[in-house]
């Protein structure tokens, strides 16, 4: 068996991840299937962290750009990470894992607050931390979310699980001959814009050197893959 090349990492799992083939909603099948991929590496000693987006149930910027309040908008794009926080741990459990919820807005009877030396003594336990509500704070995205956690917990990268293999130089979906970026500089991914990460969760990245690998979540034991250094991917890096 291979070995691991990290000891603890941050995964970004999009909520558009959970919704597998439909765009909205969850689809428990596709929650299973990465849970279980989750599983055989945290069984092999991998320490993770997950920051869950929110995206497949509600989008703060969308309903205020239809008028609504940003703020409050916001908060219910927070709400939805901890609605998909409690599919995840639902998932993760049957797989045998022992897991925490953690909220960065207070829920005591759903989840426990997030307390940063509290979510790496869990992780030091073996136990899955799934870190929800993103920052807490309106007008920040769960992506900058996960890079946050990242540096406060002390992952050795930061892995963004996506629907598309990496990093491309234009929209896969619409350019057929798009090209897969192998490697990347963080000043590439915010002078050309790419779509990674928003400014804000790459200059966190880059202030701190953290290594943000992007990778294909719907191709089984792509997470074994990366955790192994296994070439997969775009790797984002100083
Ligand atoms: N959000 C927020 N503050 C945060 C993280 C998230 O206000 O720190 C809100 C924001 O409205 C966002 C929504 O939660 O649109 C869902 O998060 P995101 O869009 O990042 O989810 P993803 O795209 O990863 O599914």
């Amino acid at each position: 068996m291979s070995e691991l090349t990290y000891q603890r990492v941050l995964l970004k799992l999009s909520g558009e991840a959970l919704a597998g083939s439909r765009s909205l909603g969850i689809d428990m099948n596709s929650i299973d299937a990465f849970c279980q991929d989750l599983a055989e590496v945290v069984g092999m000693g991998l320490e993770v962290a997950l920051v869950i987006g929110g995206g497949n149930i509600f989008r703060g910027v969308s309903s205020s750009a239809a008028g609504m309040d940003r703020a409050s908008a916001d908060y219910m794009g927070m709400l939805a990470t901890v609605i998909n926080g409690l599919a995840l741990q639902d998932s993760l459990e049957k797989q045998g894992l022992t897991t925490r919820l953690m909220t960065a807005i207070r829920m005591q009877e759903v989840a426990e607050p997030y307390i940063r030396r509290r979510a790496i003594r869990h992780l030091e336990k073996k136990r899955v931390v799934i870190c929800a509500a993103g920052t807490g704070n309106p007008y920040f995205t769960t992506d900058t979310a996960a890079s946050l956690r990242a540096m406060e917990l002390k992952a050795q990268a930061l892995m963004k699980a996506t629907r598309v293999p990496g990093v491309y130089d234009t929209n896969p979906e619409d350019n057929p001959n798009a090209r897969l970026y192998t490697r990347l500089s963080y000043l590439d991914v915010l002078q050309q814009g790419l779509k990674v990460m928003d400014s804000a969760a790459i200059s966190l990245c880059m202030d701190n050197n953290m290594p943000i690998v992007v990778f294909n979540l719907l191709e089984r034991h792509n997470i074994m893959r990366v955790a192994c250094g296994e070439n997969v991917g775009t790797v984002v890096h100083g």
